[in-house]
């Protein structure tokens, strides 16, 4: 046994017979951690986490092995530590992996490899497009299209998210106001906001001097976050979103029902809009539960007078029920997908709509 660095040991079992011996004392180890230890009087908790690598099937340079044991022992604490995992080539694949692709999104703004696309939103009683969602693309030069909900929790760890989202901002804020200025004086745009953007100290100033650039009204502007990110630093939150809301932009609560929303914060909450979660779209009408908690989700929102954008409508039996429960706006395949701005612009010149409620 040695002691690598501050917290960090390894241990070689020689002479292993079968695989079940290296799971045999690990469990044992952690089983020594499962009691408190006393110190000075006091009881201390302290968790294990292990990773495991095999000689000589993993790799046979001493180097190499400590490398996936200690890939391994991210892969436990990753896990909710207090456990140990086997080392799998994959995995030093999936971190090479990601360090590459860090590098990449570093310089995908400054290639020009980032882009908007805009998917309409539709008033659900007159089927009148009101507004669109500007959803992010990343167009990677050998990978092809990167998905956000791969890139932006990147973008989020490494801070990259905080440029990439001003530029998220600028870019709907401008192209919002070009449309406008072509004859869709009312259109507004909603923008999604991660965590740390949202937390960031002046957003609302940084938000303020991007409307007055772009000449957009603070009233074109929605901002989408979702419950999660308001309800970790709750106080500061209100602050930041009764600022917003005093420069009369408007605020959504984004992907509703699939995190602990808590009632009585989404009382305090200065929000407009709730967005109704696609998970309980996609089964109406089939599924009674579905049905039940998006006709609840509704009834709640106009009880506290919030509007309900339902996200994810694909087919006609969805888009009637939310006319039949009162749902104000929709959004979905069924009227169309995320397009590219050239392509939403026609779809706004031939002035598509859904058909009248
Ligand atoms: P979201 O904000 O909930 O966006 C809705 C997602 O549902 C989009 O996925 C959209 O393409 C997809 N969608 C829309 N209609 C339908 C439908 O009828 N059926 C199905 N199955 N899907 C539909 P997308 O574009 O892949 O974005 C995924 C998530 O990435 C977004 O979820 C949002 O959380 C995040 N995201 C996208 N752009 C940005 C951005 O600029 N900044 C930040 N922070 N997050 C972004
Ligand atoms: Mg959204
Ligand atoms: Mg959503």
């Amino acid at each position: 046994m040695a002691r690598l660095s501050g917290d960090e040991f390894a241990l070689v079992l020689a002479d292993m017979r079968h695989v079940d011996d290296a799971i045999h004392v690990a469990q044992k180890i952690l089983d020594v951690f499962h009691q408190p230890f006393n110190v000075a009087g006091h009881e201390l908790f302290v968790t294990a986490s292990m990773g495991i690598t095999l000689y000589p099937f993993d790799d046979r340079g001493a180097q190499e092995l400590l490398r996936n044991a200690d890939v391994a022992m991210y892969r436990a604490k990753e896990y909710g530590k207090n456990n140990y995992q086997f080392y799998v080539a994959e995995m030093t694949a999936k971190a090479t992996e990601r360090l590459s692709l860090e590098n990449d999104l570093r310089s995908a703004l400054a290639r020009g490899e980032l882009s908007l696309h805009y998917q309409p939103i539709a008033d659900c009683r007159s089927g009148r497009i009101v507004g669109m969602e500007a959803l992010l693309r990343w167009k990677h030069p050998t990978r092809g299209m990167i998905s956000p909900a791969l890139f932006i929790p990147l973008a989020e760890e490494t801070g990259f998210i905080i440029p990439i989202g001003e530029w998220v901002l600028r870019t709907a804020c401008e192209q919002c106001r070009r449309w406008q200025k072509q004859g869709f004086p009312s259109l507004y745009v909603a923008v999604n906001l991660s965590s740390r953007q949202f937390h960031q100290k002046d957003l609302p100033a940084s938000i303020y001097r991007i409307l007055h650039e772009t000449g957009l009204s603070p009233g074109s502007l929605g901002l989408e976050i979702t419950e999660g990110l308001v309800m970790q630093q709750a106080e500061a939150s209100i602050s930041t979103l009764r600022e917003l809301k005093a420069m009369d932009i408007r605020i959504s609560i984004d992907d509703f029902g699939t995190g602990y929303s808590s009632l009585s914060y989404l009382k305090r909450f200065p929000i407009n809009i709730l967005k109704v979660d696609q998970s309980f779209v996609r089964g109406i009408p089939g599924d009674a539960d579905d049905a039940a908690i998006a006709g609840t989700i509704i009834t709640m929102a106009h009880s506290l007078g919030l509007r309900v954008v339902a996200e994810g409508v694909e087919t006609v039996e969805q888009l009637n029920f939310m006319r039949q429960h009162g749902c104000d706006a929709l959004q979905g395949y069924y009227l169309s997908k995320p397009l590219p701005a050239d392509r939403f612009e026609e779809f706004l010149k031939n002035g598509t709509s859904l058909a009248k409620n």
